[in-house]
């Protein structure tokens, strides 16, 4: 028995990130974890830039609210939850993420979450836990079941790696280099493939 483990921003739905940089002008709210490797260290300079501009929540939200799932995405969320349970994995915030996971009906989602104070000024975010990604892979694991996982970038690859399968979706040429080992896809179509004649789910 499988269960699907995916991450969300660059797979179904764009980078939230970059989105914010380019409709506040802040070039440096355009690094991901395809820059810094290091999360919490890309998060604290996240946070300062927001103070530095005087960002709040609300106008986070408010350019989140203009995005829409990626090309496919909601087709294909439809179509992973009739082939097994299926689980979103993101590195994102509860607070960032709910709108989108409104757009694409619902599927699971394990995610972080975000501190404001009363002026709605992010102060802090809190993870889940520490590497979150592997640590799902493996609570589902201790279930017995067996892990399909995708993602685009560094920080799925301790998914990828405990899963029984990953497969990375449309990477970047520096994750290509630094983890060959991954099957890779680079539509749907290819990645549906992969997930078929590895899980023989039809
Ligand atoms: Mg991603």
């Amino acid at each position: 028995m499988w269960i699907i483990c995916a991450d969300l921003e660059g797979v179904f739905v764009p980078e939230i990130w970059v989105n914010v940089a380019k409709k506040t002008g802040i070039e440096k709210l355009k690094l991901t974890t395809r820059d810094i490797k290091d999360y919490d260290e890309l998060m604290k300079y996240r946070l300062g830039v927001l103070d530095e501009y005087n960002l709040k929540l609300k106008d986070i939200q408010d350019v989140i609210a203009t995005l829409r799932p990626l090309d496919g995405a909601m087709d294909f969320v439809r179509w992973l939850r009739e082939k097994a349970p299926f689980v979103i994995v993101s590195d994102t915030f509860i607070e960032f993420a709910q709108p989108l996971m409104n757009q694409l009906e619902n599927p699971m989602l394990l995610c972080h979450h975000l501190e404001t104070d009363a002026t709605g000024r992010i102060t802090d975010y809190k993870l889940r836990q520490e590497d979150p990604k592997r640590k799902t892979v493996e609570a589902f694991q201790s279930l017995e079941y067996k892990i399909l996982a995708f993602g685009d970038s560094y920080n799925d690859i301790s998914m990828l790696k405990a899963a029984d399968r990953g497969i990375l979706f449309c990477p970047p040429d520096n994750v290509v280099t630094d983890y060959p080992e991954f099957p890779i896809a680079r539509t749907i179509n290819e990645l549906k493939a992969l997930i078929k004649s590895y899980t023989g789910l039809e």
